[in-house]
């Protein structure tokens, strides 16, 4: 990078890379190789022992997911990164960094439906606990928490709810105690950044906001390196301990010359090399694409989506629209608080109509996809209680915030007045 700066409009473009070594190529170019040519066998050893940092095979490292992982580091205030195939392999390795069977995590109950069945049930059958608490009391993490516990985790803008989450409430409990705050920041690119915060790791689904034209599934975890892992050592054997799958490498030691970067460099060389969800360079290259335009995207996305708010609001046949601009008390001074520049694309609101209405409406938008995906550069819509939702019973969708009438909307950046135009023409049909 050229100039140190903190401006996102500048990082998106610059971070990471300014040409490519070998044709001055400006565009980062899609390194599309499963292995690279040692100098020798000293090189080749070096690499292995971690003596000196390089590529060895693309599904532990690739030159164009390098600069993926460092433009996202850099706009996140992090100190590395790691690129994996989707936004899941993103939360599965951040906690498996940390947690072994017979240990726990405390995780709020505002978390995306595919992020709850991993945790609560495949975590569950590896022997990983996840206690799930309400973040409305951010005591209700130091309540939950103990000895084996090993992080805690949250999203920042959550949805059904849209509630945003209290990040330094709960990082500060975290830090008092030892225990690291992981953030998933999927829904607020820009809009927040945890680390800021006293988030510890932020991680996240890079097929939304990120790459912004949906064409390719990615995740990305950032460190922060802010955190004390050897202040508690018993608290985190992973890091810790003698590694005896890197012939008894202890982390926190061995990548000392390296800087603050023990987390990401397990996660990278033990869980990646083991369980293999490597981010292909083509999709990086894709990511990289979508994130030369975030900053402005993520302006439109939100001015449109409060006038889409706005819009709903006073809309005969809506009852509630749920939106951080629709939010007072405790919710407004929080998304004042963490939300900095808008309050993100997520709109939800409740048709008077119920269950049926719901199905009507969608059925009838003509601009707006009907898909099970946030974030696209498009409007998207879904009706959870017969779709995302439909598994769980009627309670449990009323505690997810899933009423009959639900609809969530992922604002695009069209023309404002043609997503106002096909929603007002389908809920005339709702
Ligand atoms: N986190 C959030 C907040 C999400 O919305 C999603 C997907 O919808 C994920 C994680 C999982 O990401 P992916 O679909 O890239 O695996």
């Amino acid at each position: 990078m050229t100039a140190n700066t903190s401006n996102p409009e500048t990082i998106v473009l610059h971070a990471g890379h300014r040409k490519d070594a070998s044709g001055n190529s400006v565009a980062v170019p899609i390194h599309q190789t499963t292995s690279y040519q040692f100098d020798s066998s000293e090189h080749a050893e070096n690499l292995f022992a971690l003596k000196e940092l390089g590529n060895i095979y693309t599904r532990i490292m690739n030159p164009t997911c390098d600069v993926l992982e460092q433009r996202i580091a850099t706009l996140e205030g992090g100190v590395a990164a790691l690129a994996v195939a989707s936004g899941q392999a993103a939360s599965t390795y951040s906690i498996l960094n940390l947690c072994r069977a017979g240990d726990n995590f405390v995780c709020s109950t505002d978390i995306y439906g595919g992020t709850w069945n991993l945790f609560a049930n495949t975590f569950k059958d590896m022997g990983i606990e996840c206690r799930f608490v309400d973040p409305s009391d951010p005591e209700n993490f130091r309540r939950a928490t103990d000895e084996n516990t090993r992080c805690y985790y949250a999203e920042t803008l959550p949805n059904p709810k849209l509630n945003v989450f209290p990040i330094k409430e709960v990082a500060d409990i975290g830090r008092e105690i030892g225990v690291p705050l992981i953030v998933d920041n999927t829904a607020a690119p820009l809009l927040c950044k945890p680390l800021d915060h006293g988030a510890a790791i932020v991680m996240y689904s890079t097929t939304k906001y990120i790459g912004g034209h949906g064409t390719s599934i990615g995740g990305m975890i950032v460190d922060g390196g802010n955190f004390d892992w050897e202040a508690q050592g018993d608290r985190f054997p992973t890091l810790n301990q003698p590694d005896p799958s890197y012939h008894g490498a202890v982390w926190t030691e061995a990548v000392k010359p390296l800087g603050p970067i023990a987390y990401i460099i397990r996660a990278r060389v033990i869980l990646l090399r083991d369980l293999g969800a490597a981010m292909s360079p083509f999709n990086a290259f894709q990511f990289l694409q979508g994130m030369e335009t975030l900053p402005l995207r993520m302006e439109r996305h939100c001015e449109n989506a409060a006038k889409v708010a706005a819009h709903l609001l006073n809309h005969p046949k809506v009852s509630s629209v749920i939106h951080p601009s629709c939010q007072d008390g405790e919710l407004a001074r929080r998304r004042d608080a963490y939300l900095n520049g808008g309050h993100g694309a997520l709109v939800g609101f409740e048709l008077t109509g119920g269950r049926e209405a719901g199905r009507s409406f969608i059925d009838a938008l003509e601009l707006f996809y009907h898909v099970a995906n946030i974030g696209d550069a498009r409007s998207l819509a879904i009706h959870p209680a017969t779709t995302t939702h439909s598994q769980l019973s009627a309670e449990e969708q009323s505690q997810a915030g899933v009423t009959p009438g639900y609809v969530r909307l992922s604002i695009g950046i069209e023309h404002i007045d043609d997503i106002i135009a096909d929603l007002d023409q389908a809920l005339e049909k709702a």
